[in-house]
């Protein structure tokens, strides 16, 4: 599906600077941390068993409280673990978002294994869910880049172009923060955004 039928006439005679400015509008980068963002969702990093572990998926449980692990339960007992590259939704407990989508990303294995393609997964997936929930409002940690040891610029790239990508083909998500925790994971994401991020 291209942007092209969502935009007014007047918009498509303007097609290339339009997508240029509807991603100034949509996309920002944010350094801190993701439990404190006031959206209506942020995506947890989380592994596929739902049950919570180390890094970001282990402070949004944590600060999240109970609720969030008592539906990543139910989850479970409905579908099984979530797949690698999968995306389910819950509450977010007493974090100030409404809800908590959480994705699974690839542990690095060389780049053998669909890497890239499986990360891509994770963007796509969390933004269609996000759109099913009538979330517009969403922030995303650089997905596998602490403890599964994806290298952290070919995960940047990837999760640009697929946010980029879908962006292009949604109107109803208005603002995706990628949110960088680590210092070097924001410097790669300003050199890859660049001149279209802006500030919260
Ligand atoms: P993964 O297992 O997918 O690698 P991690 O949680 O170990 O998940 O790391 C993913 C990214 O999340 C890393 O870049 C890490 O620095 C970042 N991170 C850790 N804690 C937070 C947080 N509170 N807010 C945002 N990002 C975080």
């Amino acid at each position: 599906m291209s942007i092209v039928p969502h935009l007014p006439n007047v918009a498509l005679l303007f097609y290339p600077f339009t997508i240029f400015v509807l991603m100034n509008e949509r996309i920002s980068l944010v350094r801190g941390d993701i439990t404190k963002m006031q959206l209506d969702a942020i995506v947890n990093a989380a592994n596929s068993s739902l049950m919570g572990g180390g890094g970001v998926d282990g402070a949004i449980h944590r600060i999240g409280g109970p609720a969030i692990l008592e539906e990543c339960k139910i989850i479970v007992m409905r579908q099984g673990s979530c797949r690698t590259g999968e995306a389910v939704i819950t509450t977010a407990g007493n974090l100030p978002a409404k809800f908590v989508i959480h994705t699974v990303g690839p542990v690095w294995n060389g780049g053998k294994s669909n890497e890239a393609l499986k990360l891509a997964n994770c963007y796509k997936n969390s933004l269609l869910l996000a759109v099913e929930n009538n979330v517009s409002t969403i922030a995303f940690p650089n997905i596998s880049t602490g403890i599964y040891g994806y290298p952290k610029k070919d995960a940047a790239e990837t999760a640009v172009e697929a946010v980029t990508l879908f962006l292009q083909s949604d109107l109803s998500i208005k603002k995706v923060h990628f949110v960088c925790f680590d210092e070097e994971n924001y410097f790669i994401y300003q050199n890859i955004i660049g001149s279209y991020a802006i500030d919260p």
